[in-house]
């Protein structure tokens, strides 16, 4: 994770302008065409899963406008708590009604195995970078709190020397029955041991350092490599560094948001720079050369003779690089000709001569 996921609006065959109203309509008809009780095509219950992920996002206002803003990549997996207005996708956890009925159509199929111990979340780390730090690519160290696995006890939860005993709730089985009453009748559902939480295994004497968690909060420092090229809205994830999964179980993520600040000089718009300059009436009628920043240092301009205001033109390669490539931008320069509101008097004698010559 976090693999590249299919746009949800795609998949939910509307576009990002839809209404609510026509998300909703085109949600119920897929719902009813892919839903497992009624298609038994091989691939339909991904689908149906796909649909309902792409929904439980779209269809929520919050969540869409997020969406809308990071793209189409899709949020890290598993639930990091704590994270105000991110979104998560992927899961099934906490659907609502659908998810409900569709966990109990489900529930014997996936009933039989001990569930694994939870992944641990995915953490978020805003990182603002000028543009300058964008265009060269840089290491940085970055500071993070996460759980790790606590070292007393070897993220076991178990004091040093005692171990975690069968789950007396479950018999170590991490699953019990429990019926349920549903619009569709009763069913006898198989479900995660509430006790132990699906491991099979309850701690009689918790370790002192973590109260039998396995886990402990830790600052730490991460080195991060960020490319040169990076832009806004880009996310890069450092495997592993996400908070210490329970009992042992592999760590979530640490995803790292970028943001490129506005810069004083030029407009960014991908790879493509945009610089502003002025020159004078005489310049552009004469011709000239000038010179100008660039994101990476000064470059020379030919103002050939006869410019006309507003001229935009193009210095090849002076953009932003591209991650991961070896091309690189353009930097647009538009040039506005300055023309003068006061004339001396000599001034205003050479213009009349010229304009009567
Ligand atoms: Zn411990
Ligand atoms: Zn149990």
């Amino acid at each position: 994770m976090p693999k590249s996921k299919r746009d949800y609006y795609e998949i939910l065959g509307v576009n990002k302008n839809s209404s609510a109203d026509e998300i909703k309509r085109a949600y119920r008809k897929l719902a009813r065409q892919y839903h497992p009780d009624v298609n038994k095509e091989p691939g339909a219950e991904d689908k149906f899963k796909e649909l309902n992920e792409a929904y439980q996002v779209i269809s929520d206002p919050n969540k869409r406008s997020q969406y809308d803003y990071y793209g189409t990549a899709g949020g890290p997996a598993g639930g990091g708590a704590g994270f105000e207005g991110f979104y998560f996708g992927g899961g099934f956890e906490g659907f609502g009604e659908f998810g409900d009925i569709f966990d109990v159509f489900f529930g014997g199929q996936r009933g039989g195995r001990r569930a694994a111990p939870q992944r641990g979340a995915d953490l978020r780390y805003d990182l603002r970078l000028t543009l300058e730090q964008a265009a060269n690519g840089l290491e940085k160290e970055i500071n993070i709190v996460h759980f790790v696995s606590c070292s007393t006890c070897k993220g076991s939860g178990a004091k040093p020397g005692t171990k975690p005993v069968r789950c007396s709730a479950c018999n170590g089985n991490g699953q019990v029955k429990k019926s349920q009453r549903t619009i569709l009748g009763s069913f006898t559902q198989v479900v995660t041991c509430p006790t132990c939480r699906g491991s099979g295994e309850t701690i009689s004497t918790p370790c002192d350092s973590c109260k039998g968690d396995g886990r402990a909060k830790k600052s730490q420092q991460v080195k991060v490599k960020i490319p040169a090229g990076i832009d806004t809205g880009f996310r890069l994830r450092v495997s592993g560094a996400g908070d210490a999964g329970q009992k042992g179980s592999p760590p979530g993520d640490l995803y790292i948001f970028i943001q490129v600040e506005p810069h004083h000089l030029f407009n960014r718009d991908g790879e493509n720079l945009y610089y502003r300059t002025k020159i004078s009436f005489v310049q552009a009628i004469l011709g000239d050369e000038i010179n100008i920043p660039t994101i990476d240092g000064e470059a020379s301009l030919k103002i050939p003779a006869g410019t006309q205001p507003n001229t935009n033109f193009r210095l090849k390669g002076k953009g932003m690089p591209i991650v991961n490539q070896r091309e690189r931008g353009n930097q647009y320069v538009l040039v506005e000709v300055d023309i003068p509101t006061k004339l001396s008097k000599q001034q205003a004698e050479l213009l009349k001569q010229y304009n009567n010559a």
